[in-house]
């Protein structure tokens, strides 16, 4: 095995899968984190994140979903309430180009699916507006996955099997021909063989060089008091996306029993970080954005959101993952830039880039940097 000391910058959504499937590979595994495993100035804030299975995005995403699907399930098997199937609904206009992707994704890879219209939909998912001219697309695989918990139960077990856990803010990653400096904002320095950097929204902080092509951006999410709480539990609806004129918002049914979580009822706006600070705040614009569109989204709900969370995601410009090495001796493994979908995959994602580094899999070219024009590697 080449490499064997390996530097997991970044112990969230990714890096912490990243850090079990090394270490279960037999891997020295020492893993970087500034703010803590599961912290909630990350992308893993929030509680839950939807998954899907019948996916817009498209083909190159197949293989990690379906190999997600099955490691979610084998978990929550050990972890209860880890990921609740309980189903997903895409609610979107007849004749729209997301409907048309669904189709397309739907008949080229056979996933089990639904399609319901006027009556039925609205028998079936009374929690949401008047669904006239839309077509629900619904996915009895999706659900949504508790995100701290198992962002916290995969670096435990690395932990439990010999990975080193160091709280540091990692400010460079320099590679040589020996192995790899990592250098902490305190004036720590340690050698590994080769680095993973997993550092989310943050990536660039350490890796300037991916600034052209990636941006961070902050997204706020909130929660609404249904007037009937009951009905919005997961044994009475899915998560869901619902897409109309002018917005795309995305949720989740109530956890604690009383209230039903929306996203993208505002827009992303880009990010600026002060250490681990960023503008966490919602704003007055923000709760009035909300407070207009919720009522096109769900009905029955008060329209104020009564808890409001802001949280920090990397895009790369075309939307795409970054999966590459960034230099060509192969020391350093970008692992970012998931554009507001990794985590439903993250178990799997961490699984392909230990393999990658393990030589059991190959880089997937979808996600490789040398798409972008200009990309010089190292
Ligand atoms: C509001 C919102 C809703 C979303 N909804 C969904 C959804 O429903 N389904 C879905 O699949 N995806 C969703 N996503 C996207 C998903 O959450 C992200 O793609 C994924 O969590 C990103 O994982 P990551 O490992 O890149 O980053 P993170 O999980 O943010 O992890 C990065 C880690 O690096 C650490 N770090 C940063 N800088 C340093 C440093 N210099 N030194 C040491 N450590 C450092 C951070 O503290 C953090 O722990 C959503 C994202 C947001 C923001």
């Amino acid at each position: 095995m080449s490499g064997k000391r390996v530097g997991v910058i970044g112990l969230g959504s990714v890096g912490a899968f990243t850090a079990l499937e090394l270490q279960q590979r037999g891997y020295e595994v020492v893993g970087f984190e500034a703010f803590g495993v599961a912290n909630d100035l990350s992308a893993v804030g929030g509680d839950t994140r939807l998954f899907r299975r019948l996916y817009r995005e498209g083909g190159a995403y197949y293989h990690l979903i379906e190999r997600a699907y099955e490691l979610w399930r084998e978990l929550d098997k050990r972890l209860p309430t880890a990921f609740r199937e309980c189903g997903a609904l895409a609610l979107v206009p007849e004749d729209s180009d997301y409907a048309r992707d669904l189709e397309a994704y739907a008949n080229e890879f056979n996933i089990e699916h639904e399609v319901l219209r006027g009556d039925e939909l609205h028998r079936r998912f009374p929690q949401f507006t008047s669904c006239e001219g839309d077509v629900g697309y619904y996915d009895p695989c999706g659900g949504f996955v508790r995100t701290d918990l198992v962002v916290r139960d995969a670096f435990d077990r690395a932990e439990a099997l010999g990975a080193q856990h160091i709280e540091a803010t990692v400010t460079e990653v320099i590679p040589h021909q020996d192995g790899v400096t990592i250098r902490a904002e305190d004036g720590n320095s340690w050698e590994v063989d080769r680095v993973v950097v997993a550092a989310g929204a943050r990536t660039t902080d350490i890796l300037p060089q991916l600034a052209p092509y990636t941006r961070p951006r902050l997204q706020v999410m909130t929660w609404f008091q249904p007037d009937a709480p009951e009905d919005f539990r997961a044994t009475e609806m899915p998560v869901f996306i619902r897409e109309g004129d002018g917005f795309h918002a995305y949720g989740a049914p109530t956890l604690d029993g009383l209230h039903v979580k929306v996203s993208g009822l505002t827009e992303p706006r880009d990010a600026e970080f002060d250490g681990i600070a960023y503008d966490g705040q919602a704003t007055l614009d923000d709760l009035r954005d909300c407070e207009a569109t919720i009522t096109r989204v769900l009905q029955d709900v008060h329209p104020v959101p009564v808890r409001t969370a802001v949280y920090p995601e990397l895009y790369a410009i075309d939307r795409m993952f970054i999966l590459d090495w960034l230099d060509a001796g192969q020391r350093v493994f970008v692992a970012s830039a998931f554009s507001g979908k990794g985590f439903k995959m993250c178990n799997a994602i961490g699984e392909l880039v230990a393999k990658i580094l393990h030589d059991e899999a190959e880089l997937p070219r979808a996600f490789s940097l040398t798409r972008f024009p200009g990309w010089v590697v190292e």
